[in-house]
């Protein structure tokens, strides 16, 4: 079969931020994407609760200059900073609310020797590492690879019980594992880059999808095809084959693969050893996150100017309050609604609990954080994700080229290839396309 038969110039594999903004970068071409879930997004999804929005997945939008807040601008939708007067953090049974770094380091409720240590240690990470954290992954980088090379929790060296939770609420804010999980690079690199801006989408994470997906369909004319899994994908005689579950087959005379790293290593048939290997080296770790309705405002508990209250010591690692995501001018029909979330280990805890007890231990978990909270909850919903992260483990950085490097008539992306959420998914997703073009020019040429 030769290439010049492939019905479709582009087939895009998964219909997540990754795959959504390759697409809307393939101008001209004949592109089909196919997901396998009766929806597009992926891990973004909103929901309407009592007329509060519930980001399901992915809630903040992070640098208001990167890949994910440009391509809101370009498709006109609407990006809100939140507005927060104060830096809190809940450890030890005790609610702490500051204004500043410094005074929130003041209240911690750590000894005297472990605020020196820690504050040490946070000026060597800037002064030292600080340069090297600010690049983008670079395997060439000695002060990225002794950070890849060295477990958080080697690299902190906490003596003390409450110091160590600290560290472990803070990796799992940034990869969803424990400090003793991950290597120092990616949550220093996120405790660097944690800026006190932070901004959504006007209306919910959804609708930057729902956005995309209308661009495609009126300004692109893409094929969008959904609740179609690919079981497949071959490149041989200059095209690749995209064998659906349902017994279809796609010709294209490339592929963008767009899905989870292990989804790519099974479908994608006769990788090269050196691109099976890299995609095996990323595992994925769970999330959660809730919807706690409630029958009084959630200020009544997290106080005035608390948006996003992390959370040190118990199954969930953060709160926020849903008010500061959700639209003013949207008409409410319940007086509150407050989003939690967890790391891994909550997350696994809860999929295997029946229902009843997964609300339990939930409304137990909001009560000894906001006491009261639970009584006011008159509905709890939960969203399991079993691939939420891909935790940046000791040794990573050695792949990354890898991840990113196209395979004959095969791209890939999606945020394991550049692990920094939402942007990671759209940079590689662009960056996958920019290579696609490239190739194709060079085809051309021949
Ligand atoms: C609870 C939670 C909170 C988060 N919070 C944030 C946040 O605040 N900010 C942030 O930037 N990021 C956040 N993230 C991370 C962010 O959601 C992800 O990094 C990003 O959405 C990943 O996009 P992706 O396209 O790489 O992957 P995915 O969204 O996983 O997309 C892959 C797509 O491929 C599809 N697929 C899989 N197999 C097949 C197949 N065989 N055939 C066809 N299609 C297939 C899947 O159904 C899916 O739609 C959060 C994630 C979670 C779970």
């Amino acid at each position: 079969m030769s290439g010049a038969a492939a019905e479709w110039d582009v087939a895009v594999v998964g219909g997540g931020m990754a795959g959504l903004a390759a697409a809307l970068r393939l101008v001209g071409l004949r592109v089909v994407l196919i997901e396998a879930e009766p929806r597009f997004g992926g891990r973004v999804e909103t929901l309407d609760v009592g007329g509060f929005t519930w980001n399901r997945g992915a809630q903040v939008v992070i640098d208001r200059s990167g890949p994910t807040a440009r391509l809101a601008d370009d498709l006109g939708v609407s990006l809100r900073k939140i507005n927060k007067c104060g830096i809190p953090l809940w450890m030890s049974g005790k609610l702490i609310q500051a204004r500043s770094d410094f005074s929130l380091f003041a209240a911690l409720p750590l000894s005297l020797t472990d605020k020196v240590a820690l504050a040490m240690l946070m000026v060597k990470v800037r002064m030292r590492y600080g340069a090297a954290l600010a690049k983008a992954p670079d395997p060439t980088d000695p002060t990225q690879r002794f950070l890849d090379s060295e477990q958080l929790d080697r690299f902190v060296r906490a003596s003390s019980m409450p110091s160590r939770e600290l560290w472990d609420s803070l990796a799992r804010n940034s990869t969803s594992l424990a400090a003793a999980q991950v290597a120092a690079f990616q949550p220093l690199s996120n405790l660097l880059h944690l800026t006190s801006v932070e901004y959504v989408v006007e209306g919910g994470t959804g609708n930057l999808v729902k956005a995309i997906v209308d661009a495609l369909l009126v300004q692109h004319g893409t094929r969008l095809i959904r609740g179609r899994p690919v079981k497949s994908v071959t490149d041989t005689d200059g095209v690749a084959r995209i064998n659906l579950e349902d017994g279809e087959t796609l010709l294209a005379r490339h592929a963008v693969l767009a899905v989870p790293a292990d989804i790519a290593a099974r479908i994608v048939d006769d990788l090269p050893s050196w691109k099976r290997t890299a995609l095996q080296a990323i595992d994925y770790a769970e999330d959660a996150s809730v919807a706690f309705s409630l029958s009084r405002p959630a200020t009544d508990f997290l106080p005035h100017g608390i948006w996003r209250l992390p959370v040190v010591g118990r199954g969930m690692i953060g709160l926020c309050n849903a008010e500061h995501a959700s639209p003013p001018d949207q008409p409410r029909r319940i007086a509150g609604m407050i989003r939690g979330y967890t790391g891994h280990d909550t997350a696994h805890l809860l999929r295997n609990m029946a229902g009843e007890d997964r609300h339990a231990f939930l409304l137990a978990d909001l009560d000894a954080i906001l006491p009261g909270a639970a009584a006011a909850c008159t509905d709890v919903q939960v969203a399991l994700w079993q691939r939420a992260d891909s935790p940046w483990r000791v040794g990573r950085l050695k792949h990354i080229e890898a991840l990113a490097r196209p395979t004959g008539r095969i791209f890939f992306c999606g945020d394991y290839v550049d692990p920094s959420g939402m942007n990671g998914a759209v940079l590689t997703g662009q960056r996958a396309a920019a290579q696609l073009c490239a190739a194709r020019l060079g085809e051309g040429a021949r």
